[in-house]
């Protein structure tokens, strides 16, 4: 792995919402006991320092929690608040992808430009979504948001691996969704990737056993490759949805709901 020798970014998890009714079968496609409890939790992440603040990903807001069955236990703006970083003035937000868990909150953010893959617009306006499974993970109207903030010049559109800040760097993955990227972020403890959805648990990438909610089972596979090619280690792939984040880094500020992933996790 290359070494860092530009600047380092403190990294947050921020957790937001809860999904306690999730069972094994759910995050697995083999799973070893497919009605054993297996919840997950929905955050945010921040990367800051260098005078820059980037968010990744918009959560969810009431109104899909409440549709969906999920328990939101502040909303992704509040949570961004309790660390200090006021939603209204975030001048950059990368959407992993358009799911209704990662793109319901656009209208936090007022001031943002929102980084996306080309791929992945094309596959939330596409003929994919004729099929009702293939949109179920999707809201339309998180769609329409992603197409007014196109059309007000406040998207950039990417076609692969892109720089966005001194060392952040942008990657498609695929798989999970048509378009689904990954951020590669340098930090005092290494290089750390926020995976997103390219993997949801540390099990998935782990045991290579696949998340269900899944485009193309090759790429999300190939998609684990990439995220260990791009990280310091196994540590430094960050999980999308896993409860252990919350357990296994530092607090920031003492608080439990948000943690820093620049520094060391406990084993
Ligand atoms: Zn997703
Ligand atoms: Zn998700």
């Amino acid at each position: 792995m290359s070494t860092i020798t530009g600047p380092t970014y403190e990294v947050l998890a921020l957790r937001y919402g809860i999904f306690d009714g999730r069972l094994q079968y759910q995050n697995f496609i083999i799973p070893d006991d497919h009605a054993a409890p297996d919840p997950l939790d929905f955050y945010v992440f921040a990367i800051r320092g260098n005078g820059r603040t980037i968010v990744m990903d918009t959560g969810f807001n009431a109104a899909s929690a409440k549709r969906r069955g999920r328990e939101i236990l502040r909303t992704p703006a509040q949570a961004l608040l309790d660390a200090g970083i006021d939603p209204a003035t975030v001048k950059d937000v990368v959407l992993t992808h358009m799911h209704w868990d990662h793109a319901g909150g656009m209208e936090y953010f007022p001031q943002a430009t929102f980084h996306i893959q080309a791929a992945e617009m094309s596959y939330c306006t596409g003929p994919c979504m004729c099929e009702p499974f293939l949109r179920r993970p999707f809201d339309v109207d998180d769609v329409k948001s992603a197409i007014d903030a196109l059309y007000a010049d406040r998207m950039k559109v990417y076609d692969g691996t892109v720089e966005i800040a001194p060392g952040v760097t942008l990657h498609l993955i695929g798989g999970h969704s048509g378009g689904i990227q990954s951020i590669r972020v340098p930090t005092q403890r290494g290089w750390v990737v926020l995976a997103g959805d390219a993997t949801h648990l540390w099990r998935n990438i782990r045991k290579r056993n696949p998340f269900p909610v899944v485009v193309n089972v090759q790429r999300m596979l190939q998609g684990f490759d990439i995220l260990n090619r791009l990280s310091d280690g196994p540590d430094h792939v960050i999980p999308g949805h896993d409860p252990l984040i919350l357990k296994r880094f530092p607090p920031l500020d003492g608080n439990p709901e948000i943690v820093r992933l620049d520094l060391p996790p406990a084993a």
